[in-house]
């Protein structure tokens, strides 16, 4: 839609003192019908200048409170807040041509509800059910192929159709661990920990895969890490998932930089990769299952990561720019914070 700002704009030399009062009088009507619209509407809106000040939120926004975004790039976050309730918010970004940031902000709670409902609820449940007991069972005769074409390799040492098959098997052996996986999430079994030892352990063991591809990971460690109440194993498959990502990304190498920092409510880790990156469209069905760009991709690794940062009660974001790269955030609230929280 063509502003009046912009036809008053072009003629203003030419108004006379009337019809510039005229004009006058109907941009601000123009601009009070975008106020009632602004006002009205359920979706919050936020636009930042390029220093990442706000300049407008309207009332949505306004209850929303503070939210941290991704500023000057694209991206899509889920975030959980806790405060006054528990919510689940969807967050885009996108860069304004004339400099900073639009940012809109959707409650999706009830809608995130719905599908866990209708995922738990009669019919779809007993499909759930019945795919998780089949992969189950093809689980069991999978690890006695494997243990036989293992004592068949110490026989024919060298042997490539063996090899081959062994190949195979692991990546069966994957596919069916993660489709179980994402079946049924298992409840994260929290103690106080940081986030910085799961991600040592998943370095170390990546390690192989990460010279192969002649990528490096460097770490920043940029304030004292607060504990937080994390699930070890859970969170070392989140650093696997985002890290595997990130290198399958970087096809030329180079290296991959994570900080780990944290402000007055969270403990924040940052995964940063110069590969490929994503575009808005990408970007806008990041998380969803079965989304993959890959030959070999299952679209599940993004999927079964955030719901297990969901179920730690932090929330993980995206932002990203074809070409450039990718940064992946997750934050987890502080152990101090959540004691204040139930108090
Ligand atoms: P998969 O890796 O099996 O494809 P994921 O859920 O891990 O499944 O990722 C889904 C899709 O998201 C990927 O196929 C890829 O297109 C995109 N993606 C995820 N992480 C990155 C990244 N770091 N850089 C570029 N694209 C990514
Ligand atoms: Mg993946």
């Amino acid at each position: 839609m063509k502003s009046i700002f912009q036809g008053v704009l072009k003629h203003i030399d030419r108004l006379d003192g009337a019809k510039l009062r005229e004009q006058y009088r109907r941009a601000t009507e123009e601009l009070a019908f975008f106020e009632t619209l602004m006002k009205t509407m359920k979706e919050g809106v936020v636009v930042y200048d390029g220093k990442g000040d706000v300049v407008y939120r309207n009332e949505a926004a306004e209850a929303l409170g503070d939210i941290a975004l991704p500023l000057g790039t694209a991206s899509r976050s889920e975030l959980r807040v806790t405060y006054p309730e528990e919510r689940i918010l969807e967050a885009r970004t996108v860069p304004m041509e004339r400099g900073g940031t639009l940012a809109y902000i959707r409650d999706i709670t009830a809608e995130k509800a719905r599908t866990r409902e209708e995922l738990e609820s009669g019919a779809t449940k007993s499909v759930c059910d019945l795919a998780a007991g089949v992969a189950h069972e093809i689980g069991n005769p999978l690890n006695a192929i494997s243990l036989n074409l293992q004592l068949l390799e110490r026989e024919h040492e060298g042997d490539e159709l063996i090899a081959a098959c062994r190949q195979q098997v692991a990546r069966l052996d994957g596919i069916i661990r993660r489709f179980l996986q994402a079946l049924r999430p298992a409840r994260p079994n929290l103690a106080p920990g940081s986030l910085a030892e799961p991600l040592e352990r998943c370095v170390a063991a990546l390690r192989a895969q990460l010279e192969d591809r002649h990528i490096s990971i460097a770490v920043d460690k940029l304030t004292a890490i607060p504990p937080v109440a994390i699930d070890q194993n859970q969170f070392e498959q989140v650093y696997f998932n985002l890290i595997k990502n990130a290198l399958e990304a970087m096809k030329d190498g180079g290296t991959i930089h994570i900080v780990l920092s944290s402000d007055d409510n969270d403990a924040i880790v940052e995964i940063s990769d110069c590969g490929e990156g994503m575009d808005e469209s990408q970007l806008a069905h990041l998380f969803e299952p079965y989304r993959t760009t890959k030959e070999n991709g299952t679209g599940l690794g993004l999927m079964v990561t955030l719901r297990i940062v969901r179920n730690h009660g932090g929330s993980i974001s995206a932002r990203s720019k074809r070409g450039e790269g990718t940064t992946f955030t997750i934050r987890l609230p502080r152990i101090e914070r959540r004691i204040r929280a139930l108090k």
